[in-house]
């Protein structure tokens, strides 16, 4: 059931919905609108109360104090009383509480009756009750309760007290239950104003370094999460409406540093470089100095950081751990990649040129995933620094391509019996079959190679080599990026 929604501030809410969503959201005051009422159903086989149709002493009542109540109405207290000022009143539509709250005090009894023996009978009932109040509608903040309410919960409530087939303990649930939704005034809200919440997100937003490259993609989801709503119920079983809640601001701050101290620790250069992503580390300690100053800015310009302290402190440290994180390994990862200028004299080394340099840097990266394999592709890149022990970098080559492909295939065959694993492999990654076929060539002869000239024999070429460092890396490239 979609109720109706009766505008009474229609400038308030052609804004709000005209696109002035520089808040990313778009709120309408309660204040603007009204809900209108709507007709409920009974549960299947409704059953008459037992009395039906010479209705007793209780069931007249209701009928009386409603229609003594309508009588009155607006006059009946002093919110309804404002009623009469407004020029979109007219009492004329409130008529159907004349019916309404007998026929919906009638149905609520029944499903009592009909569920308190259930398993489920709390949320039968509960929800069934709470239905109900929806289909009341709801007057625009200020005016009062929704016309009528009150007697349907003073008849539910005494009802359940009176009633002779439930329990003590099973009354005094429903009893807390009307309790607690019947008496709003008794309960004030302690919903925060959603806008100062979307405003900490907003903030939060902004001061979060979202523009560094491993957060990037995480953006989009976080612009349109609502870290504010909380408590969200399980549907109602008769309109299926979830219910929620919006969190204090103190909770959504303590969300907020949470949800940064998770996303900083669980994402940074340090798991990067583990899962093989840290590339172009200078770029990256460029951006990663441009985010830390803004940080900065950002801190300076709300001076009183209030509650972003918290989560704004913890990310001027991440950064200047990150920041000397980066320092430190820098030159660690560029010492490993083999120089194309062979030696000082200017003789540019046979081994590699500036392309296979590329390649050899990004493999090294790759293969941050398995740390064996990476240290024994950086020792066999040592030598080819040195420009000596060919046939030794062969080798390793030959020997860091068949570990790779044991992990990345999870096959513990050797490179020559690895085809099947390739295929299957490359097929679940939507690679076609010429693709691994071209790719099982290329191994097929590696292997040929290796077996004639590295393994038996000293007898390496150096012309040679670059040509095969070259095919491993390009290979290495293809099953680890795959
Ligand atoms: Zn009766
Ligand atoms: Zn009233």
């Amino acid at each position: 059931m979609t109720p109706t929604i009766n505008i009474i501030n229609e400038d308030k809410f052609v804004r709000a919905l005209s696109g002035c969503s520089d808040k990313g959201f778009r709120i309408i005051d309660g204040k603007d609108f009204e809900i209108l009422q709507y007709d409920t159903k009974p549960l299947d086989n409704y059953t008459p109360p037992p009395c039906f149709p010479d209705y007793c002493d209780f069931h007249n009542g209701i009928k009386v104090d409603t229609h003594e109540y309508f009588d009155k109405f607006p006059e009946c207290c002093a919110k309804h009383k404002k009623l009469l000022q407004v020029n979109w009143f007219n009492k004329g539509k409130y008529e159907y509480i004349k019916t309404k709250i007998f026929d919906t005090v009638c149905y609520t009894q029944d499903c009592i009756n009909k569920s308190i023996k259930n398993r489920s009978w709390y949320k039968e009932i509960t929800d069934y009750i709470d239905y109900t109040i929806r289909s009341y509608g709801q007057l625009p903040i200020g005016y009062g309760p929704s016309p009528g309410i009150q007697i349907y919960y003073n008849s539910i409530e005494s009802i359940i007290s009176q009633a002779k087939g439930i329990p003590n303990n099973k009354k005094q649930k429903l009893l807390e239950y009307l309790d607690q939704e019947g008496t709003p005034s008794k309960h004030p809200s302690k919903n925060t104003d959603l806008n100062i919440l979307i405003d900490t997100y907003k903030k939060w937003l902004s001061i979060f370094p979202f523009e560094l490259p491993f957060f990037k993609n995480l953006k989009p989801y976080f612009s349109k999460h609502l870290p504010f709503i909380e408590n969200i119920s399980e549907p109602n079983l008769y309109d299926h409406l979830v219910r929620a809640k919006t969190v204090s601001k103190e909770r959504l701050v303590k969300h907020l540093l949470d949800a940064t101290i998770e996303l900083i620790t669980s994402i940074n250069c340090s798991t990067q470089y583990t899962e093989g992503k840290l590339e172009n580390i200078s770029k990256l300690e460029i951006e990663l100095i441009l985010s830390s100053r803004n940080l900065e800015l950002q801190a300076l310009k709300y001076k009183t950081l209030d509650d972003r302290k918290q989560y704004t402190d913890v990310l001027k440290e991440w950064f200047n751990g990150e920041k000397k994180f980066i320092k430190e390994i820098a030159p660690h990862l560029s010492n490993i990649i083999p120089n194309t200028d062979w030696n000082k004299d200017g003789n540019s080394n046979p081994a590699i040129n500036s392309h296979s340099a590329d390649m050899i840097s990004k493999v090294t990266t790759l293969l941050a995933r398995y740390p064996k394999i990476q240290e024994l592709y950086i020792s066999a890149n040592l030598k080819l620094n040195e420009g000596k022990y060919f046939r030794n970098i062969l080798d390793d080559y030959r020997l860091v391509l068949e570990l790779s492909m044991k992990a990345v295939l999870s096959s513990e065959k050797s490179m020559e019996n690895q085809r099947p694993a390739i295929n299957i492999f490359f097929s679940q990654k939507g690679k076609s079959v010429q693709h691994m076929n071209i790719f099982w060539q290329v191994i097929d002869f590696y292997c040929k190679y290796n077996n004639s000239n590295v393994k038996h024999n000293d007898a390496v070429n150096p012309s040679e080599i670059r040509f095969i460092v070259d095919q491993s890396n390009n290979c290495l490239i293809e099953l680890l990026t795959a």
